[in-house]
C-alpha cells in the first residue's frame, strides 16, 4: 500500500517536507515533496546573532527539529554526524533510497533545507521554479553557506571552501517511475513558476497543491489546473491552509503603516497603487518581494500610468531575465522607463572594482545599451566604469533620483532602508508597503524598526496588498471540486476548519505522522 509521512509542516505556515511511499517494499519509489526552512521552529530556538552553528553540520538542525531524523542527507555531513555525534547518528530512520525531490515553488519555506539532502537525490521543478532558484543563489551576497539549494560548502570546512551541487532538473511533463508517475499542474502564486502535484499509484491517487491562489494575474492557470485535477479523480488532497482564521479571530499586530488596504485581486493593488501615487508629489518607494514578479508588473503599469521611471536593483532585472528566459510572460526589460538603481557598495563611491559578480556586471551593461555577450568576460569590469558615472539614462545613483524625485517610481524594501539616508526624500514623497504584514513577533520588530526610519524622514507610508494564498472560500471550494475522500491540510496554523467544514473526510496529520493511501 502506498503511504505518505508528513514530515514537517503539518500545523505551521510553510516549513513542508512531505515524504511519499509508493508502497512498503523496499525498492519502492520514495518521493520528497518540498524540502523547506520551518520559520516557526528557527525562530523558536534562534534568532538573528543566534544562529544553527554551521561547523557543527546537521547537529543543531537535528536537535531542535528543524530537519528530521531520517537518513538522507548529504555525504559529507552524514560522515561528519558519524565521527562527532555517533549517538544522534544511530537514532536516524533508515528510509530507504529516495529517488527524487519535486519542489512545487521557489520560496524558502518550501526549498531552504534542500542543500542538506544527500547530493546524489535528483531535484524537480518547472523551468521557471529552476530559472528563479538559480537567480536566486546567483546573487545572494550574504546569507549563509547552507541557505543555497544548488550551491553549499562541504563539511567540515578545512578552510578550503570546497563546494558542492545539487542538480536541478527541469520539469515540463509527467515523470514516470516504475510504480507511480508525478505530474506537475501549474498554479498562481505570489512567485512565478509554482505547481501543484498529481501523484498516482498502484490503486489511488494523490495530489498536494503547494502554495496557491486564483485571485492573482494568473488565476486562470490555477483554475484550470484544478479543473484538470478534479478530472483526475483524486483519492486524497493535501492542501494548503495560509489564510484560515480561527473562529475567535485573528491576534492583529500592530502596525507601521498610517493607511492599510487588502484586496483578493491584483488589479485591485493596482487601482489603489494609482490613486495613491497620484497623490504624492515626491519620490514614492515600492516595497515588495523580490521574487514576485506579478507585483513588479504592477508597479510597472501604475509607474507607466503616473509617468514614472520604475528603478528596481540589477539583481531583480536579473531575476526578470532568467524568468523570461524559461518562459514567464513579466515585464519588458527593453522599456526605456525601467532603469536599474545603482546603490553604493565597497568603495562607496561608485568604483568599477564594486561590481564584483559577473551576473551584475552583464545587467548593467544590457542597460547601458551593450551586449555584454560581446565583451570578454575579463573586460567586463572595466566596461562598467562608463556606466557608473551618472551619464547612462538608464542606470541612476541616488543623487540622479534626489535631484528628480518625482519622476521616479523606486523599488526598494526595508533591507535596503539605509539607502533613505542618501534619498533625502522631499515634502510628498510616500512608502508602499506591498507584501504580506507582520504574522510574528519578529515581523512586527522590524515593521517598528521601519516607522523609524519612515518618521525620520518625514514619508507617508500605505499598506497595499493582495495576499499570495487563497481565501478561505476558495480553499473549500477546491476539496468540492476535487472531491476526494481523504483531505490532509498543511500549511496552515488552523488546520481545524477544514475538519469543521468536511467532517470525516478530514486527517489532521501532526509532524512525523504517516497516512496510508488506501486504494
Ligand atoms: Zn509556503
Ligand atoms: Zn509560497
Amino acid at each position: 500500500m502506498a503511504q505518505f509521512t508528513m514530515l514537517d509542516g503539518a500545523t505551521t505556515i510553510g516549513g513542508t517536507k512531505l515524504l511519499f511511499e509508493a508502497s512498503t517494499s523496499p525498492d519502492a519509489t520514495r518521493l520528497l515533496f518540498d524540502f523547506g526552512l520551518n520559520y516557526a521552529t528557527m525562530g523558536a530556538y534562534f534568532e538573528e546573532f543566534l544562529t544553527p552553528r554551521t561547523s557543527a553540520g546537521l547537529t543543531d538542525y537535528l536537535t531542535t527539529g528543524l530537519l528530521p531524523k531520517l537518513r538522507f542527507y548529504r555525504s559529507d555531513l552524514t560522515a561528519l554526524l558519524q565521527e562527532m555525534q555517533p549517538e544522534l547518528a544511530r537514532q536516524l530512520a533508515d528510509p530507504h533510497h529516495i529517488n527524487a525531490c519535486f519542489i512545487t515553488h521557489a520560496h524558502v519555506d518550501h526549498t531552504g533545507s534542500i542543500s542538506f539532502l544527500d547530493e546524489t537525490i535528483p531535484l524537480y521543478a518547472t523551468p521557471v521554479t529552476a530559472a528563479v532558484l538559480r537567480a536566486v543563489e546567483e546573487t545572494q551576497f550574504s546569507s549563509g553557506p547552507e541557505n543555497g539549494v544548488t550551491d553549499f560548502i562541504l563539511r567540515p570546512n578545512l578552510g578550503a571552501n570546497k563546494h558542492g551541487q545539487h542538480s536541478i532538473v527541469d520539469l515540463a511533463g509527467p515523470m514516470q517511475f516504475p510504480d507511480c508517475q508525478v505530474t506537475p499542474f501549474p498554479v498562481d502564486h505570489s512567485i512565478p513558476g509554482a505547481c501543484a502535484y498529481l501523484i498516482e499509484y498502484d490503486g489511488g491517487k494523490l495530489v498536494y497543491t503547494g502554495d496557491l491562489r486564483f485571485h492573482g494575474r494568473m488565476g486562470h492557470v490555477t483554475e484550470s489546473s484544478i479543473e484538470g485535477l478534479a478530472a483526475a479523480h483524486p483519492d486524497a488532497v493535501l492542501i494548503e491552509g495560509t489564510n484560515l482564521r480561527s473562529n475567535e479571530g485573528s491576534s492583529d499586530h500592530d502596525t507601521a503603516f498610517r493607511r492599510r488596504f487588502a484586496f483578493w485581486s491584483e488589479q485591485g493593488v493596482e487601482a489603489k497603487a494609482l490613486e495613491e501615487i497620484h497623490g504624492a508629489s515626491g519620490l514614492v518607494m515600492a516595497d515588495f518581494g523580490m521574487k514576485d514578479l506579478d507585483r513588479l508588473m504592477t508597479f510597472q503599469r501604475v509607474a507607466h500610468a503616473t509617468g514614472r521611471r520604475l528603478a528596481i536593483l540589477p539583481r531583480d532585472a536579473y531575476i526578470v531575465r532568467l524568468a523570461q528566459e524559461a518562459g514567464y510572460p513579466t515585464i519588458d526589460l527593453a522599456d526605456p522607463e525601467l532603469v536599474l538603481y545603482v546603490k553604493r557598495a565597497g568603495s562607496g563611491t561608485y568604483d568599477k572594482g564594486d561590481i564584483k559578480q559577473d551576473w551584475a556586471r552583464s545587467t548593467l551593461l544590457r542597460f547601458a545599451g551593450s551586449d555584454p555577450d560581446s565583451v570578454d568576460p575579463k573586460d567586463r569590469r572595466d566596461a562598467v566604469v562608463d556606466v557608473l558615472n551618472g551619464s547612462c539614462p538608464r542606470i541612476v545613483r541616488a543623487a540622479e533620483v534626489v535631484a528628480h524625485q518625482s519622476d521616479y517610481l523606486l523599488s526598494l524594501g526595508y533591507w535596503d532602508v539605509q539607502e533613505l539616508c542618501d534619498l533625502h526624500p522631499s515634502r510628498g514623497s510616500l512608502y508602499i508597503h506591498s507584501s504580506a504584514e507582520a504574522f510574528n513577533e519578529e515581523m512586527s520588530w522590524s515593521q517598528e524598526r521601519l516607522a523609524r526610519w519612515l518618521d525620520l524622514t518625514g514619508m507617508d507610508s500605505v499598506h497595499i496588498h493582495a495576499s499570495g494564498h487563497a481565501p478561505q472560500e476558495d480553499l473549500f471550494r477546491i476539496v468540492e471540486r476535487l472531491a476526494p475522500t481523504h483531505v490532509y491540510p498543511i500549511h496552515t496554523e488552523h488546520p481545524e476548519r477544514y475538519a469543521e467544514q468536511f467532517g470525516s473526510l478530514v486527517t489532521l496529520l501532526a509532524n512525523g505522522q504517516m497516512a496510508p493511501l488506501h486504494s
